[in-house]
C-alpha cells in the first residue's frame, strides 16, 4: 500500500493572486509528489512497505534515517499545509476563538505572532499554531521538522520554503504570509484538530 498524493482541496486557482495557479501546481504536483514518490520508493521491500505516513516517520526519526524521514516529514507537511489554507478565510469560534483569546490576547496579536515568526525564520522550514499542555503556541521547525508525531498538536501550518512563494512575491516573504495569514487560513481545519482526539493523520 503506497503513500498517496491527495489532490489539492481546492482549484489551483482558488488562493490567486496570493498563490498562484502556476506555483500550486509546481508546488503541489512536482514538490510534494516528489516527496511522496522518494518516501515509497525508500520504503519498497522494507518492513515499512504497508505503514501508515506517520508510522514511517516515527520510524525513520528512531533509526536516524535522515532521507527516509525528510521525504517523508515533508510528504505530511504539506497534505498539512494544503489543508491549512482555503479560498477564503472563516473566523474562528467557539473553543478555537477561547483558546486563542486565552493564549494570545486577540486573533489579531496571534496573526501578528504567526508573521514575525515566519518573516524571522531562518532560511528553510516551517511556522505552525501548535496545541501542546493545552494551550495554543506559535513555533518553528526547520527544514523536514514536523508535528505529525509529536505530543504538541499541529492546527494550522504555513510553508517558508522559497518555492512557496517565490514565483509569486519573489524575495519579499512578508507580503506572501501577510496576504496567506489575513484571506487563506482555515480556522474550519483549525478548530477540527483542535477538537479530535490526537493528531491529524495523512489520508490513506
Ligand atoms: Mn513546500
Amino acid at each position: 500500500m503506497a503513500i498517496t498524493l491527495p489532490p489539492l482541496p481546492y482549484a489551483d486557482t482558488a488562493l490567486e493572486p496570493s498563490i498562484s495557479a502556476t506555483t500550486l501546481q509546481t508546488h503541489h504536483g512536482k514538490h510534494h509528489k516528489a516527496y511522496v514518490d522518494k518516501t515509497n520508493a525508500a520504503v519498497q521491500d522494507t518492513d515499512l512497505v504497508d505503514a501508515s505516513l506517520e508510522q514511517i516517520i516515527a520510524a525513520a526519526q528512531d533509526k536516524g534515517d535522515k532521507g527516509l524521514f525528510n521525504n517523508a516529514a515533508q510528504s505530511w507537511n504539506h497534505a498539512f499545509y494544503w489543508n491549512s489554507l482555503a479560498p477564503s478565510a472563516s473566523a474562528p469560534s467557539g473553543d478555537l476563538a477561547a483558546a486563542i483569546d486565552s493564549a494570545f490576547g486577540s486573533l489579531d496579536a496571534l496573526k501578528e505572532d504567526l508573521a514575525a515568526q515566519g518573516a524571522a525564520h531562518f532560511a528553510s522550514g516551517w511556522v505552525w499554531l501548535v496545541a501542546k499542555a493545552g494551550a495554543l503556541a506559535v513555533e518553528q521547525t526547520h527544514d523536514a521538522a514536523t508535528f505529525a508525531t509529536d505530543d504538541a498538536k499541529p492546527l494550522l501550518v504555513i510553508d517558508l520554503w522559497e518555492h512557496a512563494y517565490y514565483l509569486d512575491h519573489k524575495n519579499l516573504r512578508p507580503e506572501y504570509l501577510k496576504a496567506v495569514i489575513e484571506q487563506h487560513l482555515n480556522w474550519d481545519f483549525a478548530a477540527e484538530n483542535l477538537a479530535r482526539e490526537g493528531n491529524w493523520t495523512y489520508p490513506a
